[in-house]
């Protein structure tokens, strides 16, 4: 399949060509016909998996189409995602999908001044990309009208309700016009992912694409038992001994993200950490030292994460292994992109094995257990909790609660 046989318009084909993009992935193949027909769509996918060419070359191709020069341009279509990052890479990407049309985007993120994101709006806009907070204080400040959305586009929804923008996004929707294209887009489909849907989409066509297939085919997984005080030097050792070209590390809390920082620069590992409470600049001035290969490490919260994407990405260390199994599979899903096959490699303490058994059950597959290294924990089982601590329970304090209680083994999926 190509682009062309996608019924796309001329610019549209010339900017994919200029973009090095030879083939639709199979999100692009499945929804861009559905959409160029106008039906609402309900998308199961990640980050990476070409998702935001997949929604936004349909808006561009019927922008395009609406087009009437002799009207002042509004805002007629509107992308809400949850964070900065991922606000400024897909307005990026738009930028460079209708970059051959006249059509003009842009971007609105809290936590920087509001002037030139007010400017570039009074300019006119016909694609605005937003997170919730700041949209809504633009609209209340009068910036903003969403009288005109045609095309609406609601991404990486289960990441707006962990993050709590529940409230945000209804009133979003309150503020939009009863017709219109919407799109909605979760890389998981919990009960309340599907209660949202149903409000803000009507009789949907569905795309699925299945994570796994990145974490199967292109993915070399692997889990390295290690005590907690072991962590930081098995991490030192491995990103030494590995020369990877980049390295994502992943740490479950801020604060832990900010100590592997000083303690990779106490072994001589020049590193950065991007998290929520890194301001705006810092965090884009990280990750662009991360993309153009001048910090060979970051280290990352699975928030600020979201909107990484990195072409060459090679290696992601799960430094802690993450209590939602489904967080996994997005962290690994940053490496082994498009083209690239990548390495990732988890962590994982005495506390941590029922978070890697729930993991598994969840692919469907026992990660490869790498013995032969320094760090070595032998210690087969979680400990007993009075011996560790006087908790009764063995799971770690911020573990969500699950029905299933830990087995006694970890290797075992089943
Ligand atoms: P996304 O899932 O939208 O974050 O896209 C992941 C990455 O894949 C981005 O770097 C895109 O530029 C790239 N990409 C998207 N579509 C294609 C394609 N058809 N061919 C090659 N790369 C693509």
């Amino acid at each position: 399949m190509t682009f062309k046989e996608l019924d796309l318009i001329d610019p549209i084909l010339r900017a994919l060509e200029a973009e090095g993009y030879t083939q639709p992935t199979p999100i692009q193949e499945q929804s861009i016909p559905i959409l160029l027909k106008k039906r609402d769509l309900l998308g199961c996918a990640q980050t990476g998996t070409g998702k935001t060419a997949a929604f936004s070359i349909p808006i561009i191709q019927h922008l395009h189409a609406e087009v009437d020069p002799k009207q002042k341009r509004q805002i007629r279509s509107l992308i809400v995602t949850p964070t900065r990052e991922l606000a400024l890479q897909i307005d990026e990407s738009i930028k460079t999908y209708a970059k051959f049309t006249q059509l003009k985007s842009t971007v609105i993120f809290g936590g920087v001044k509001q002037l030139s994101q007010t400017k570039a709006l009074q300019q006119g806009v016909d694609i605005l990309v937003a997170t919730p907070g700041r949209l809504l204080d633009l609209i209340a400040q009068g910036f903003i009208s969403l009288k005109h959305i045609k095309y609406f586009v609601l991404d990486e929804a289960d990441q707006m309700l962990d993050m709590g923008f529940i409230h945000d996004i209804k009133k979003i929707l309150a503020k939009l016009p009863e017709r219109r294209q919407s799109l909605f887009f979760s890389a998981t489909m919990a009960p309340a992912i599907i209660e949202l849907s149903n409000q803000i989409l009507g009789n949907p066509e569905k795309v699925t694409i299945q994570p796994k297939q990145t974490t199967a085919e292109k993915v070399d997984q692997s889990v390295y038992m290690v005590s907690k005080d072991d962590k930081v030097k098995l991490l030192v050792h491995l990103i030494n001994e590995k020369e990877a070209a980049s390295t994502l590390v992943f740490s479950r809390t801020k604060h832990g993200a900010n100590k592997i920082v000083k303690k990779l620069a106490q072994a001589g590992i020049e590193a950065e950490a991007i998290h929520g409470n890194k301001s705006q600049n810092i965090r884009v001035k990280a990750l662009n030292g991360f993309k153009e290969g001048r910090i060979k490490v970051l280290v990352a919260t699975d928030i600020a994460a979201r909107g990484i994407d990195v072409e060459e990405l090679s290696l992601v260390i799960n430094y802690d292994l993450p209590n939602v199994p489904e967080t996994y599979v997005h962290r690994i899903g940053r490496t082994g992109r498009a083209k690239a096959s990548g390495e990732a490699i988890s962590f994982c303490d005495a506390e941590e094995r029922a978070y890697l058994r729930d993991i598994q059950k969840l692919i469907k597959q026992d990660i490869p257990l790498v013995e032969d290294q320094p760090f070595h924990d032998t210690s087969k089982e979680e400990k007993p909790a009075k011996k560790e601590n006087n908790n009764r329970n063995s799971r770690p304090k911020n573990s969500r609660s699950r029905k299933q209680q830990p087995s006694s083994t970890y290797g075992n999926h089943s």
